[in-house]
């Protein structure tokens, strides 16, 4: 134990468990200190975790001889820096949310598990002498092993395995042989060294028109220094060679770039354009890969091997070793906020990494959200704009097709038919959208009007024809079709409404020497299907594309001059007051996808309620005119951007349950000495039972941000108090993007 003259020494650490507090542990004098941030593995209860070291103490709140030993340090030095750590005290604070899990989630998998932790450094590989002097000639009867060889005698340093495998297509195996001959050694990793600039581009850039220019200069100029900046550009007007353009002046600096985007279907068109453009190191990072994959992403650019990461919204966390920029593409999309475990809004976690690491932070959009518009009307944000389309295209004309009064067999009007047929007549593409997939969103009785409903949910099951069952898409249930009703049994049993397996029966239908592809989750299941579909559109063995949000967005249809949206009315009458800016968001976003190329498009919206605002103004006046109209009624009703909202849900088994427990929080919130945060609830979620549970909300709100704050974390305190707690499920959702 320890004597007078010596302090004690006591790592705080964060574990990956769900609670508010940090866990002391001994470390013995054998082992050299290392700082905050690094990995260090300790016995927990009867398991082994990998924590975060947050502090060195010499003082516990636990008796001394209680603390247990910690078993290794995992890094020497530590994989997050300080800033790192900043930011991720920041999250914990502002979504209230266990600083363990916040920062177990900054690490990939690979490294949070203490069986793969240790040899995670990446293998680098250098000629021997024989290797170097090799002749190249006496390999003609291996191309594989010649490729190698020749890469790396123009190489003087060491290669890692992954640029070895990129540039070689080499395998495992024959770096195996190549080790046998001696001719290749196996070495430690070395040191990143900052790219030289002359190295950075691989193809030419195109010549920027003006706007595109001053967007350029502008972010450029503040390379070094922090600042937000919202690149507003319709989509077609060359945001992503403006980000390429600003990205190149960071590499010549020798900094590195974070670029994120919402999904991962549009990471590999992205990633190809990176590729073609830049001579550098390009990680990239999404859940599609495996964690090996993720892990080895991570290290390169948290090592300097990599220079530009491209990723969705779980790379944000990851560490630059020379942090340079920070790009958001498409920033409206709801996928940068998590919904689930810590639901954090990687945009606004974005903003504040550019803060505290102080460089610059780009959000594009070509519908950028009210909260961003909001700043950049604030001036908080530079509002940077795109207004025209580059290159040759040119602007889509929007049509409102009123369907009131008109025949419309199952959701094709005669006159979208005609439009079709115009365009198909002249090889042109038509991309039709409807937001729902299946057969019929409801079955429904003829005689007695009974619907069939989910056992588990609040929802009507979908009828889904190919696979010939109803299924829930709430809770994923499946069940066998009925033909009888269960309450009159009368034989009539109609699907009612649309989905995109019966608008495709209709489209085959009326015509028939077309070929259509029906685009939805059920249709992409296989992997690789989405791919394969886009790969025959752009080859044009296509004609009819039927899709669901998956293509809303990012995708480039060159050939695709008729887009038509079947069903806007749904979004019009939403209770949930984001549903405007969506619906908004994806009429533009799904208008985006016509007339790409030199062709001009055109874009039906089928509606029964052509004279809505939102239509109108849209159409009229454009996105920019509905946002400001969207604002002013966000403002009359005290709505965020122009207050604060957090929404505490909980879900149990019974419904007294959940309802009792919000109003002991709503009890204790009273108690709190705060007067300018309203307390709503409880009441049941808008679909109230889910899978089995009841779900019960309270929304917080307060124009006064560190008020509602001090409110949350005096709740939070009174939930750990209250043991009922422990048998239900509570989240707390600080800024939520719906009240589902
Ligand atoms: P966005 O990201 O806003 O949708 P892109 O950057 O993809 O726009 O540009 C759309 C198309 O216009 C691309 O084919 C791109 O190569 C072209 N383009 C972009 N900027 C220019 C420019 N300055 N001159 C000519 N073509 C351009
Ligand atoms: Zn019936
Ligand atoms: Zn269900």
């Amino acid at each position: 134990m320890t004597t007078p003259s010596q302090p004690n020494r006591i790592y705080r650490l964060a574990l990956p468990v769900p609670l508010y507090r940090l866990f002391d542990y001994l470390i013995d004098d054998s082992i050299p200190l290392t700082q905050p941030g690094a990995r260090i593995e300790v016995p927990f209860g009867k398991t082994v975790q990998v924590g975060i070291l947050i502090e060195i103490a010499t003082e516990s709140e636990v008796k001394l001889d209680k603390l247990k030993p910690i078993l290794r340090v995992l890094d020497h030095p530590p994989l997050l820096s300080k800033v790192d750590l900043e930011l991720l005290h920041w999250v914990s604070r502002y979504y209230h949310y266990p600083l363990g899990e916040v920062m177990s989630l900054a690490f990939p998998k690979l490294l949070r598990d203490p069986a793969l932790s240790t040899d995670y450094a990446e293998p680098h590989y250098q000629l021997t002498e024989a290797g170097l002097n090799l002749a190249l000639s006496t390999l003609t009867r291996s191309r594989k092993q010649h490729a190698v060889i020749a890469f790396l005698q123009q190489h003087a340093h060491a290669v890692n395995a992954a640029t070895l495998l990129r540039h070689t297509q080499t395998t495992p195996a024959l770096i195996k042989q190549l080790i046998a001959k001696e001719w290749l050694v196996r070495v430690p990793p070395v040191e990143a060294q900052p790219l030289l600039s002359q190295q950075v581009l691989k193809s030419p850039i195109l010549s920027a028109n003006a706007e595109q220019q001053a967007a350029i200069s502008a972010v450029s100029e503040q390379l070094g220094r922090f600042s937000v900046f919202l690149l507003e550009g319709v989509t077609g007007s060359g945001k992503t060679e403006v980000y390429m353009q600003i990205i190149q002046q960071a590499l010549i600096q020798a900094l590195q770039v974070l670029v994120l985007v919402p999904e991962i279907s549009l990471t590999p068109q992205l990633e190809q354009r990176f590729r073609q453009r830049f001579n550098v190191a390009i990680a990239v990072s999404h859940s599609k890969l495996t964690d090996k994959q993720r892990g080895l992403a991570w290290l390169s650019i948290q090592q300097g091997h990599s220079q530009i990461l491209l990723g969705t919204r779980s790379a944000l966390f990851t560490p630059l070793k020379w942090p340079g920029l920070i790009i958001l593409d498409e920033e409206h999309d709801v996928s940068f906020k998590q919904q689930d475990g810590l639901r954090f809004s990687a945009r606004d976690v974005a903003v504040m990494r550019a803060k505290l690491l102080n460089i610059p932070v780009v959000l594009g959009s070509a519908t950028p959200s009210l909260e961003s518009l909001h700043n950049a009307f604030n001036r908080r944000y530079q509002h940077l704009q795109l207004p025209q389309r580059a290159g040759l295209a040119i602007t889509p004309e929007m049509v409102l097709l009123d369907i009131r009064n008109k025949k419309v067999e199952q959701g094709l009007s005669q006159r979208l038919c005609e439009e079709i047929n115009t365009t198909l007549a002249k090889r042109e593409q038509v991309l039709l959208f409807i937001n729902r997939r299946g057969f019929a969103p409801r079955l429904i009785c003829h005689s007695c009007g009974w619907v069939a409903r989910c056992k588990h949910c609040d929802a009507n099951l979908v009828v889904h024809k190919r696979e010939q069952a109803l299924r829930c898409h709430h809770c994923g249930s499946r069940y066998q079709p009925v033909n009888t009703c269960p309450v009159c049994n009368a034989q009539e049993l109609v699907p009612l409404g649309l989905g995109t397996e019966r608008i495709e029966q209709l489209l085959t239908q009326y015509f028939p020497n077309h070929n259509i592809a029906r685009i939805d989750q059920d249709s992409v299941q296989r992997k690789g299907a989405l791919t394969l579909y886009l790969q025959q559109i752009q080859q044009q063995h296509i004609d009819i594309i039927l899709g669901t949000q998956l293509l809303a967005k990012g995708h480039h249809f060159e050939n695709v001059t008729l887009v038509a949206l079947l069903d806007v009315d749904s979004g019009l009458f939403s209770i949930d007051f984001h549903a405007a800016e969506r619906l908004a968001q994806l009429i533009v976003q799904v208008s985006g996808r016509a007339g790409r190329a030199e062709k001009p498009g055109k874009v039906i919206l089928q509606t029964r309620h052509p004279e809505h605002p939102l239509l109108t103004t849209l159409l009229s006046q454009g996105y920019a005119e509905f946002a400001r109209m969207a604002l002013a009624e966000r403002a009359s009703a005290q709505l965020p951007p122009y207050s604060y909202q957090a929404l505490l849900r909980v879900e149990a088994n019974e419904q007294d349950k959940a309802e009792q427990f919000l109003q002991r929080i709503i009890d204790s919130a009273q108690q709190c000495a705060v007067n300018d945060v309203s307390v709503l609830g409880p009441v049941p979620a808008p679909m109230p039972r889910r899978i089995g549970f009841y779900h019960y909300q309270l929304l917080l709100q307060s124009a006064n941000r560190t008020h509602l704050h001090f409110l949350i974390n005096h709740l939070i305190k009174e939930i750990n108090q209250i043991k009922a707690s422990k048998k239900l499920r509570w989240s707390l959702d600080v800024d939520p993007i719906d009240l589902f």
